[in-house]
């Protein structure tokens, strides 16, 4: 019997027919029935061009349905996606090729030529052009091609992505993702969060990333649901469509942004039954002024690239701020000591380790890293500190690579920007820590201020005296405009150590 996720997801598309899968507001629109014939059209295409099963097919477009279908043409023919940021430039682009040897690039057309010289000299044999209008070479090859109606029978543990992680803390890793992974989230995701065949999601997350591909879109497909394609988050259009909308998936930066507008009251948000965060930490304060202003308690999770979700707060029963809720069925965490390596006890912070049937196999040509994170018995080591509250709910610490050792004492940023933020005068804070000829690491803030509110180093301190452990405080406080970023709104500690390298030496 094939595994191929495709099989199931063609299952429900069938039977949805001529619902909405996917529409946009310019007034583009595919059925489930569009989406299996045209994704049969693509299928065929891609064949022609000579993509065998087990094939790379990557893709740096910007968001459209027809990407989505591109997606689902590659399962269909057993090929491996592997999406790529769009905001990856020329040299990004050739380090990837090299390393994945696709058998065919998708780019923009904008791209081509630059495409054509990189696919030249990392020897990939194929380069098409898909644009967000559904323009470009792939979709006018696919107008004339001889539908592929065929799906190519796949086992469960064979690859049905390559995903590159966020490369929040260093070099992009190719994460393997098979078709029982993807599979057996969908199916988990759809059912703990109730997604029927009468939800609209609101999707204006990009798509070359494990939330806004396979979070949104293979719920959405498991589910028989419909999605608002946007290009991206525009609070505007946004207030617009929840009238009409179910279900916002976002992260963090989406959800205070909201908080901030006025127009957020329970009579927008009425028709809409469900808010997900994810990527990054919501902060507790957001998850509360939200619910105050709409009455809809923000549901966080918890995932990553290597484990698509592991964590979720309940849809039934209380949802936590501050925390990401517990395992989704299927799915065993630990939480080990950082150096003893057994599993702590409740209410303690250590590594936190997870296992289930949503765990990749391996990292894209990195043995030796994967044995380093992948462990025999099946555990992954995900890099994030984590502790069981008293609720039995998991509060996700911080990154293990952000931890600061301070004098020999274990500082958790988390908690020091907690207690900075609570000042008015703050928008946001991040603490790290820096070389110290001391102390090994010297705890440091970096503080953005309210837009017209102004703080003095001082201030900051003095606010934390009393608050926090002597050991804890931060030696030195900087302001800045505001926190670098990357694309998915994780703050990019690395490049603040990097700016304020010195300060201690
Ligand atoms: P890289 O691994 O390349 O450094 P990355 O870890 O940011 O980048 P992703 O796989 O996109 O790449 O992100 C997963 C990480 O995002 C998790 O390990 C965790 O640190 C963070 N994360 C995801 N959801 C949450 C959440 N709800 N709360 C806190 N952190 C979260
Ligand atoms: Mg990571």
């Amino acid at each position: 019997m094939s595994h191929n996720l495709f099989e199931t997801f063609a299952e429900r598309m069938q039977s949805r027919g001529d619902a909405d899968f996917i529409t946009t507001r310019e007034g583009r629109h595919y059925s489930h029935a569009d989406a299996l014939t045209e994704s049969a059209r693509l299928a065929g295409t891609l064949t022609a061009l000579g993509v065998s099963p087990g094939d790379r097919v990557a893709v740096q477009v910007d968001k459209s349905p027809e990407a989505i279908l591109l997606y689902l043409a590659t399962l269909r023919v057993g090929g491996v996606y592997l999406p790529l940021n769009t905001g990856y430039t020329g040299d990004e682009i050739r380090y990837f090729l090299g390393d994945a040897e696709p058998a065919l690039f998708v780019c923009r057309p904008a791209a081509l030529d630059e495409a054509r010289a990189i696919a030249a000299e990392t020897g990939c044999p194929a380069v098409e052009t898909l644009g967000s209008a559904a323009d470009g070479s792939l979709m006018d090859k696919a107008a004339a091609a001889t539908p592929r109606e065929d799906v190519v029978a796949r086992e469960a543990d064979d690859l049905a992505a390559i995903l590159y992680t966020s490369g929040t803390t260093g070099r992009s890793k190719g994460a393997m993702l098979t078709h029982r992974n993807l599979g057996s989230n969908a199916e988990t995701l759809a059912k703990a969060w109730h997604f029927s065949a009468e939800d609209r999601l609101i999707h204006a997350l990009p798509i070359f990333h494990t939330h806004g591909l396979f979070v949104a879109c293979n719920v959405t497909l498991m589910a028989g649901s419909s999605m608002l394609f946007l290009p991206k988050f525009d609070a505007d259009v946004i207030f617009e469509e929840m009238p009409r909308g179910t279900v916002l998936m976002g992260v963090p930066t989406f959800y205070t942004r909201l908080v901030a507008d006025a127009r957020l009251t329970p009579e927008v948000t009425a028709n809409m039954r469900l808010f997900v965060s994810g990527s990054a930490p919501l902060t507790a304060e957001t998850h509360e002024a939200f619910e105050q202003k709409t009455g809809h308690a923000i549901l966080e999770r918890y995932g990553m690239t290597e484990t698509n979700m592991n964590l979720s707060n309940p849809y039934d029963g209380a949802r936590r701020a501050g925390t990401v809720g517990m395992p989704l069925p299927g799915v065993e965490i630990r939480i080990t000591d950082l150096e003893t390596g057994e599993v702590v006890s409740q209410g303690e912070i250590g590594m936190l380790q997870v296992r289930g049937p949503n765990v990749f196999i391996g990292y894209w040509r990195m043995p030796e890293k994967t044995r380093e994170e992948l462990l025999e018995d099946g555990f992954f080591i995900t890099g994030d500190l984590a502790m069981v509250d008293e609720h039995g709910y998991v509060q996700i610490v911080g990154r293990d690579k952000d931890l600061v050792i301070s004098g020999g004492y274990n500082v958790y940023p988390k908690e020091i920007e907690q207690v900075i933020d609570e000042l008015d005068a703050v928008q946001e804070s991040a603490v790290i820590g820096l070389p110290h000829p001391d102390f090994g690491e010297g705890v440091t803030a970096v503080v953005v201020c309210q837009p017209g509110a102004e703080l003095e180093e001082a201030q900051v301190i003095d606010h934390l005296q009393g608050r926090l452990a002597k050991y804890k405080q931060p030696k030195r406080v900087f302001f800045v405009d505001s926190l670098p970023r990357n694309t998915m709104g994780k703050v990019q500690k690395n490049e603040l150590r990097k700016r304020f390298d010195g300060t201690y030496r």
